[in-house]
């Protein structure tokens, strides 16, 4: 019984130490230039194959993966307050820990140190609440326009004809992306996935999400049309190879604001438009209460819509409308010194 003890301690300690290895290579890597390039490379082979296994499957294959995920943890969590099979436990959380951040880093976290996209614009300064204002009321009056095209529901409220069209479209668009942006290859793979966990994304206001262990964009099936079509957007940025959040939403601005499907260059002008609103908010909250006043009827009812969706699921998002926020922001915290006004920045210069 003591030796079978002192060989689980080593055990242990050898996983622990691996896993602690394992971080200090990666922090390595992701000082090196040419590790980062050949992640950026490596991403391309992994998701090709990926999307070849996972893209077919009707359902989020990532999702129950990570529900299977989650009983084990917890099985294994509360088999460690047990002292029968306590070692063992421990050794097997210790053990999938060391597997799936390997996993993660290879597949996704390496991605996060790229060139940032400001980099590649000619112009970068800083964003500044005067042109963000020139900016603002003009998606206005874009969004006004697109607006009056689209289907609506008994209430007024825009809705959405044709999902698979617009997953079709944002998937087109990512091959016309401008090459100093983007040299990342479009493979063209339909792997958008409605989340099966759209009852607990409502609650806590996640829209969608990546999953790099299956190369899937999940979608909250649940969201008001004005969310919906963005949000691909943003979730097939991360698909094709763009970590950063922000970065994810300027890329998926980049495919949807000229695009013809008018669905997505609604939802993606509006996106623009609060957040442009958002970043005004804090110098001028005068500008964005006028500019509220100034939407079409028809956007006032998408926006009221909008906000019932988020009452229906309670307060913990009493901020969102208020423009100080985006919901982006909240779901992902791995951007550390960069700010929601990226996305501002990244379109400032871009549009300069
Ligand atoms: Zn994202």
């Amino acid at each position: 019984m003591v030796t079978k003890n002192i060989k689980f301690i080593h055990k242990k300690r050898f996983w622990a130490g691996l896993l602690l290895a394992q971080f200090l290579l990666f922090l390595t890597f992701s000082k090196l230039k040419p590790m980062i390039s050949f992640f950026e490379s490596f991403f391309e082979i992994q998701k090709s194959i990926h999307q070849l296994l996972f893209s077919w499957v009707p359902f989020s294959s990532g999702d129950i993966l990570y529900v299977l995920l989650g009983f084990f943890l917890l099985y294994h969590i509360i088999k460690c307050f047990k002292k029968k099979g306590r070692n063992k436990s421990l050794l097997k959380i210790l053990l999938a820990a060391n597997i799936f951040y390997f996993a993660y880093q290879i597949f996704w976290g390496m991605l996060y140190f790229q060139t940032p996209v400001i980099k590649k614009l000619s112009s970068q300064e800083k964003p500044t609440v005067t042109k963000a204002k020139v900016l603002a009321l003009r998606y206005l009056e874009r969004c006004k326009q697109t607006r009056e095209s689209l289907k609506e529901d008994k209430n007024g409220v825009f809705v959405i004809t044709d999902l698979q069209a617009i997953q079709n479209e944002i998937l087109l668009q990512q091959s016309k992306l401008p090459s100093f942006i983007s040299g990342k290859k479009a493979p063209g793979i339909n792997s958008f996935k409605p989340s099966l966990f759209k009852n607990v994304m409502s609650f806590t206001g996640i829209l969608g999400y990546y999953n790099p262990f299956t190369a899937e964009a999940q979608y909250n099936s649940e969201l008001p049309s004005t969310f919906l079509p963005f949000t691909s957007a943003h979730e097939s940025s991360h698909q094709f190879g763009f970590a950063r959040e922000q970065e994810a939403n300027f890329v998926g601005y980049l495919l949807g604001i000229n695009s013809k499907n008018a669905e997505l260059r609604y939802s993606t002008e509006y996106f623009t438009l609060k957040s442009l609103l958002g970043f005004i908010f804090d110098e001028d909250p005068a500008f964005v209460k006028a500019a509220l006043l100034h939407y079409s009827p028809a956007m006032k009812r998408d926006r009221a819509y909008e906000k019932a969706f988020v009452l229906k699921h309670q307060g913990v998002l009493d901020d969102f409308f208020a423009f100080t926020n985006n919901l982006f922001l909240k779901s992902n915290q791995q951007e550390g010194s960069i700010t929601y006004s990226y996305f501002i920045d990244l379109l400032q210069n871009y549009e300069q």
